[in-house]
């Protein structure tokens, strides 16, 4: 199976080819500015010191500071945070935010270590890409196997190098200490919006429509309780632990307050539900797939498998380019992760102006902009998915590298 980077720059020399574009005009948009591979060790609770590799991944600072997550997951490698970093370039510049891409992360299973183990790990990973972050430099946020509590530390990590209170270091950081209301929703919440419209426009009436979800992280969970609160049947559900199955609807409150409290699905018990592998849910009959996992859960050995209308890409690099075109050869949608997950990155966007100019907006305003940002940005992707005659997929790579050619070109290549 290729990489993460492969099928990033697979995918950008397609959407090179649709523009015309030659080599010298667009090859930039497929290196990473600078790399940064840190050791970083911790003191684990039993005295013993274990070195866990860490990575910071610039990939471009054209429009911006460099924006991206710090994931800790043990798939964190460098060809993963490359492809991620560029992803985010192409995600901040589809939605128009003054932004370049990043991505970084510790190789590691954050649930294998104590409460004081986290904490050493995040502080010294900060520490180690302390040189090349900054609150106008790069900006994390946020990622898989990270949140505000993480994002809190990695800030405080920060301000005390710098002997001063530096808020603007990361976004998605906690409210308390000057993150933006709505962060943690954001993603699914977007995402929700982005296929309300998808289906107005497709005709497909959404009383009827059922959904499956793969994955209930942070992301999965809010993409989850929008899909009830707009009227979707949820049928099959699935986290690391497997899958939970019911046609006739599953008890959406239930499983959420269940998740909630740290609950594993394989352990769920209601009337009528049935328990299914991870694999049983992709393959569940639906109108909608909304995959929220770590990475490519669908790739070209089961894209065949998949018995859904549409795809929704909730998380990054959810579907490797080979299987993004076999599910397109048989006309399912796929709603693609560039303009599906944008509404984290939109909300880190509001979170930075607020900072910057120390405002406090309410959730319901955060809710509203992005929620007109994110459709702004799927009407774009759509009218050039018409125009040219190519995917919802091929189209947001498209006018992504377009945007970001346009900018290099009226720069100019230093020196
Ligand atoms: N994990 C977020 C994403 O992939 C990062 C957003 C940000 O950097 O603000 O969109």
């Amino acid at each position: 199976m290729d990489g993460i980077y492969e099928n990033f720059t697979t995918m950008v020399d397609r959407a090179a080819a649709i523009l015309k574009l030659d080599r010298t005009q667009y090859e930039f948009a497929k290196f990473p500015e600078r790399e940064m591979i840190v050791s970083v060790p911790v003191e684990m609770d039993d005295g013993t010191v274990t070195v866990f590799q860490g990575y910071r991944v610039q990939h471009s600072s054209l429009l911006g500071p460099y924006k991206g997550g710090v994931r800790f997951h043990p798939t964190v490698d460098h060809d993963s945070m490359r492809g991620l970093a560029g992803l985010m370039t192409l995600k901040c510049t589809l939605a128009g935010l003054p932004f370049g891409g990043a991505k970084g992360g510790v190789s590691v299973d954050p649930a294998r270590l104590s409460h004081g183990e986290l904490v050493r790990l995040t502080r010294r990973y900060t520490a180690m890409i302390l040189p090349i972050i900054g609150p106008d430099v790069d900006i994390p946020a946020p990622d898989v196997g990270t949140d505000e509590t993480i994002m809190g530390w990695i800030m405080d990590t920060y301000s005390m190098m710098a002997g001063k209170a530096i808020p603007g270091i990361v976004t998605g950081k906690p409210v308390e200490l000057g993150g933006s209301r709505g962060r943690t929703e954001a993603t699914g919440r977007g995402a929700v919006y982005v296929l309300r419209e998808a289906m107005k426009r497709l005709r497909v009436p959404q009383d009827r429509c059922t959904a499956a979800v793969a994955g209930l992280g942070h992301v999965g969970r809010s993409a989850v309780r929008a899909m009830y609160e707009t009227g979707i049947r949820l049928v099959a559900l699935s986290d690391a632990s497997g899958g939970i199955l019911r046609e006739e609807g599953l008890d959406v409150s239930a499983i959420l307050e269940f998740k909630e409290k740290g609950g594993s699905l394989c352990d769920y018990q209601a009337p009528g539900v049935r328990h299914v592998s991870c694999c049983q849910v992709l393959e569940t009959p639906c109108t909608v797939l909304a995959l929220c996992t770590v990475q490519a859960s669908v790739t070209e050995e089961n894209a065949g498998d998949l018995q859904t209308q549409m795809v929704l890409e909730c998380g990054n690099a959810q579907i490797t380019s080979g299987a993004g075109d076999a599910l397109e050869a048989r006309e399912v949608t796929i709603i693609p992760d560039l303009v599906a997950t944008a509404g984290g990155v939109i909300v880190d966007y509001f979170e930075r102006v607020q900072n910057v100019q120390s405002l406090i907006w309410e959730q319901y305003e955060v809710d509203r902009m992005m929620k007109n940002i994110i459709l702004k940005t799927f009407d774009q992707v759509w009218e050039a998915a018409v125009r040219l005659g190519v995917s919802l997929r091929m189209a947001s790579y498209v006018i992504a590298l377009e945007k970001v050619c346009d900018a290099k070109r009226i720069r100019g290549i230093f020196p």
